[in-house]
């Protein structure tokens, strides 16, 4: 019996000091200086992290740190590794939707898998039965599930970085699903801090849905929009983070509504920038 109780009293005070020591080490990699070796991978990968406003800079810095020690990276397909780059672009991209928006951030999502390039689908799943949103039939570059996990082709991801401008952005459309299926349903209906503009976004995202499907030239938005509201959501949010000015411009009242989900501005951070923000 006195064995027992000193085996028990033993393996409770492991797990305290465990569980302390992996606390000291938490507050220890938030309380460090961001990694001068992170900055220049983000000015490499995330071009939107050069024009970030000041005001902005510690909470995405926050927002990257509390991403990667939360969220489990696999690599499948035949990557080697999940390397620090991957990892740390992903991550860079999850946090611009983050990096202004109260609360925890996807707090729904476990893990991230990556590919080297787009990965066959393991069948005709849909919304309605698995939560599945998919970017591509037969192959995929990106898939985001309400049941926690999204997966990129790295190959796919390079080639928006390379592309960048052009409205298009994997791991900002997957991420735009996460934050739409956060109640459960990717609808196209995301949880926006005012509910009054639930039902804004609905009317206007409905309209101008049905002008992307007729080919209207006056829609900057990707095609892919015209699928369904969901994907009308996620190639907007693309579009939000990665042409804010032309976004701004063609689609006023999208930019706004996303702007006030996002509480963010991204087409004034160039001019910010140049002129020198305010103190
Ligand atoms: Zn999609």
């Amino acid at each position: 019996m006195i064995l027992f109780w000193a085996v028990s009293v033993a393996a409770v005070v492991v797990f305290l000091t465990v569980s302390v020591r992996s606390k000291m080490r938490r507050t220890r990699f938030f309380a460090a200086p961001f990694p001068r070796t992170w900055e220049k991978i983000l000015l490499r990968n995330v071009p939107a992290y050069a024009i970030l406003p000041n005001r902005l800079r510690e909470k995405y810095h926050r927002r990257i740190k509390e991403f990667l020690s939360e969220k489990t990276f696999e690599a499948c397909g035949g990557l080697e590794t999940v390397s620090d780059e991957m990892a740390l672009t992903i991550a860079g991209y999850a946090s611009l939707l983050s990096v202004n928006r109260s609360g925890p951030a996807w707090n729904s999502l476990h893990s991230v898998l990556v590919y080297p390039r787009a990965f066959a689908a393991a069948g005709e799943e849909s919304e309605a039965e698995g939560g599945l949103v998919a970017r591509e039939r037969g192959t995929r570059d990106g898939e985001s599930w309400t049941h926690g996990s999204v997966v990129f082709s790295w190959q796919r991801i390079a080639r928006d970085i390379a592309l960048h401008g052009n409205g298009q952005n994997v791991v900002i459309h997957e991420f735009a699903h996460q934050l739409d299926s956060d109640d459960g349903i990717a609808g196209g209906r995301p949880a926006f801090p005012d509910p009054s503009d639930v039902r804004a976004w609905q009317n206007i995202a409905a309209r101008e849905l049905e002008r992307l499907r007729s080919g209207d030239a006056g829609t900057i938005l990707d095609e892919y929009g015209a699928e369904n509201p969901a994907e009308f959501f996620a190639v907007s949010v693309e579009a939000f983070f990665e042409q804010p000015a032309e976004t701004k411009r063609a689609h006023p009242e999208i930019y706004a509504l996303l702007s006030r989900l996002f509480s963010l501005d991204p087409a004034t951070w160039e001019d910010e920038r140049i002129r020198g923000e305010p103190v």
